[in-house]
C-alpha cells in the first residue's frame, strides 16, 4: 500500500522574523511513517519544521507553511493511497506578509488573518485518516470532524491528559469510525499507537 502522511506544525510567517505556529513536534506522524515503512509500505512523509530524523525507507518532503503542505500533499497523493493527517496545521495566516521586518513602533496590535486550506478535507480519492487533538468534548468533536472531512477513521485524543499530547512519547487514543464504532487503546508509546494505526489502515483497505 501507499501512505502519504503529514506531520509536525506549520509556520505562518508574519514577516521574516516572526511567525504563527503551535507546539507540535511531529513525533506522532514520524512514528506512523516508521511503522508503515516497517510493514513494507511505500511512504511519503510531508513534514513541517521539526527536529526529527527521517525514518528508514521513508521519502520525506519538508515544508514550512500550510499552503506548502497542501501543495505537497496534492502532488504526493494518488488514487487509492492512504492519507494520514497527523500535522497540526495552523488554521490561519496573515492576510499580508511583510517582506521587511516590521518595526515594533509601526505594528498595530491587531493582525488581519485569513483561513488556511483544510488539507485533509480537500484531499479526495484516498482512504483518509485524521486526528482530533481536543481539550474538551473529545468524542463529539472527533465524530463531527470524521463526518465533515469524510474520513475512514479518526484518532481522537485529549491533549490535556498527561502523557498524551504535544511532545510526549506516549499517547492514549480512541479510534472512531464513521458508523460510530470505537476502539479505545490504553496509554502506550507513539510507535505502538502508530503500529495500531497502520494495522487499522490495512484492515480498512483489505
Ligand atoms: O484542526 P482540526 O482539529 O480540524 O484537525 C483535524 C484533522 O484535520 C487533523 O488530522 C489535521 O491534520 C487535519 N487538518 C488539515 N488541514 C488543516 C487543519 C486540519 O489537514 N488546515
Amino acid at each position: 500500500m501507499e501512505f502519504v502522511i503529514t506531520a509536525g506544525p506549520t509556520r505562518e510567517f508574519i514577516d521574516p522574523v516572526r511567525f504563527l505556529s503551535n507546539p507540535s513536534t511531529g513525533k506522532m506522524g514520524f512514528a506512523v511513517a516508521r511503522a508503515a515503512a516497517q510493514r513494507g509500505h511505500k511512504v511519503t512523509l510531508i513534514s513541517g519544521p521539526v527536529s526529527l530524523r527521517t525514518p528508514e525507507g521513508v521519502e520525506r518532503i519538508d515544508v514550512v507553511s500550510a499552503r506548502e503542505m497542501f501543495a505537497a500533499a496534492c502532488s504526493a497523493v494518488s488514487a487509492g493511497c492512504v492519507f494520514v493527517a497527523t500535522a497540526a496545521v495552523a488554521d490561519w495566516r496573515v492576510a499580508e506578509y511583510s517582506e521587511r521586518k516590521m518595526k515594533k513602533t509601526d505594528m498595530s496590535s491587531t493582525l488581519n488573518l485569513v483561513r488556511n486550506p483544510d488539507i485533509l478535507k480537500s484531499i479526495e480519492g484516498c482512504v483518509k485518516i485524521g486526528f482530533a487533538a481536543e481539550t474538551h468534548d473529545v468524542m463529539e468533536n472527533a465524530a463531527k470532524k470524521c463526518r465533515e472531512k469524510n474520513l475512514s477513521m479518526i484518532v481522537a485524543n485529549d491533549v490535556t491528559e498527561k502523557g498524551a499530547g504535544f511532545g510526549a512519547d506516549t499517547n492514549r487514543v480512541v479510534f472512531l469510525y464513521p458508523d460510530g464504532s470505537k476502539v479505545s487503546l490504553k496509554k502506550m508509546s507513539k510507535l505502538a499507537v502508530a503500529r495500531r494505526i497502520v494495522r487499522a489502515c490495512e484492515g480498512i483497505c483489505s
